[in-house]
């Protein structure tokens, strides 16, 4: 990643500064630069280095159980922006993103399994006029690879997947292209704000001046935000996942679409990769990746794959998803510093909702209203106004 650092820190301005380099940050940067803004972008350590590392980069805006109408909605409008920015970003930067749109299959052991989907689904929310049953005869011969005594499947055509590393650090070097100063290793920022709201930042290498700061540190954001005395809680939910890759030989029993099925993702990678994800445990940040995570994922995988039994063990991984109390990312102004913004706790989604976050803070910044956004949902500090923290 190039660093770009021309000036003495305590000369450094820039209109936006955004605080970290995961994909939410450098979608910010990437959408900013590309209206001509002025921005910077500050990481502690390096670009992708955080929770953006560990995803699998499914783009399932259909297939996911969404906490809120408005996060459907917004996980569509992003899938498909983040399909389009594809075009541009692959003329202004050399990173391949690895975008596949094969689809999504849901499968299902029997017609109870299928039927108590249907009645925990919050269907209202986010079910797909998209999606096509298939059954046990379609399976057989559309997915010849998965588990022959399967009952049926939903299939989504639209959903796709992406390398999720290689879509931030094409997000970082397209937003460089197009003017957007991006610098790495960069400690102990914290926002400096008075009553008349942001003035700059503090780092470890001297002082920032600017006029709006973005908070996208995913799990750390909470600490920064603390601060300028605002509570934003950030509940930490670590995953762990596995990739496995199937040889020549036995190159027919590799899925050729992403299985989402109850127990376990199964994600055809373009890099001749397949991803099996992801334990879910509550309130545990550490890396750390347990024979009884990748055994359960094993288990589930060989399952809806019996031709997984074949495949190398390439190398497990772990990451900790940022979630907030009520399911749903912070994404707006924060009203009581003006200047500061919040885009962070994007849980299991950020690789997904990435492009429409940094569309949606962009306009912010032009100066739109939430309200006006349709997004006062998202409101940073909603659960203050409900008493949920004080
Ligand atoms: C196992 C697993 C599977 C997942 N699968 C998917 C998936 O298939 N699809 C999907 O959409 N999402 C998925 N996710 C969720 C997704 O990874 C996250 O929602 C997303 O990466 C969050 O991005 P972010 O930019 O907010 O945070 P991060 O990627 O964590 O980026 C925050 C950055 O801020 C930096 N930072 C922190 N503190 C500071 C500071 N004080 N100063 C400067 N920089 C700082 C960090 O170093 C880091 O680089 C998955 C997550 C996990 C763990």
């Amino acid at each position: 990643m190039k660093k770009i650092i021309t000036d003495r820190p305590d000369k450094i301005y820039a209109e936006t500064i955004i605080v970290g380099g995961g994909v939410v940050g450098c979608a910010i940067a990437y959408e900013l630069a590309s209206r001509g803004q002025d921005v910077l972008l500050l990481e502690r350590s390096a670009i992708a280095g955080g929770t953006s590392c560990a995803a699998a980069g499914m783009l399932a805006a259909d297939s996911e159980d969404f906490a809120h109408p408005l996060i459907a909605k917004l996980a569509r409008q992003s899938r498909q922006l983040l399909i389009e920015q594809q075009v541009l970003m692959a003329t202004l930067s050399e990173v391949e993103t690895g975008l596949q749109h094969q689809g999504f299959l849901t499968p299902f052991r029997s017609y109870s399994e299928l039927s108590s989907y249907k009645d925990n689904r919050k269907s209202a929310l986010s079910a797909s006029a998209d999606e096509v049953w298939w059954d046990r005869s379609v399976v057989q011969q559309e997915a010849s690879w998965l588990n022959r005594d399967t009952y049926g499947a939903y299939y989504r055509p639209y959903e796709s997947e992406i390398l999720p590393v290689h879509l931030t650090k094409a997000y970082a070097e397209s937003a460089q292209v197009l003017g957007a100063r991006v610098m790495e290793d960069i400690q102990d920022i914290r926002v400096q704000a008075n009553e008349h709201g942001v003035q700059g930042i503090t780092t470890s290498i001297g002082e920032m001046k600017c006029k709006h700061v973005i908070i996208a540190a995913g799990l750390q954001s909470e600490e920064l935000m603390r601060h300028v005395n605002l509570s934003l809680p950030v509940w930490s939910v670590k995953g762990e996942i596995a990739a496995v890759q199937f040889s020549d030989e036995h190159a027919g029993y590799r899925p050729d679409r992403t299985v989402y099925a109850e127990d376990i993702y199964i994600v055809p990678k373009a890099n001749g990769e397949v991803w099996l994800g992801a334990t879910s445990l509550p309130g545990r940040t550490d890396l750390n990746v347990s024979v009884q995570g990748v055994q359960k994922l094993l288990t589930a995988a060989t399952h809806w794959v019996p031709g997984m039994k074949e495949a190398q063990f390439i190398r497990a991984w772990a990451g900790v998803r940022p979630a907030t109390p009520d399911g749903l990312p912070y994404i707006g102004a924060c009203k009581s510093i003006p200047g500061l913004f919040a885009a962070f706790g994007h849980y299991r989604n950020g690789i997904l909702l990435s492009a429409i976050t940094g569309r949606l803070i962009a306009e912010l910044l032009a100066g739109k209203s939430s309200e006006e956004l349709g997004i006062e949902a998202l409101s940073p500090e909603r659960l203050n106004r409900k008493g949920v923290v004080q």
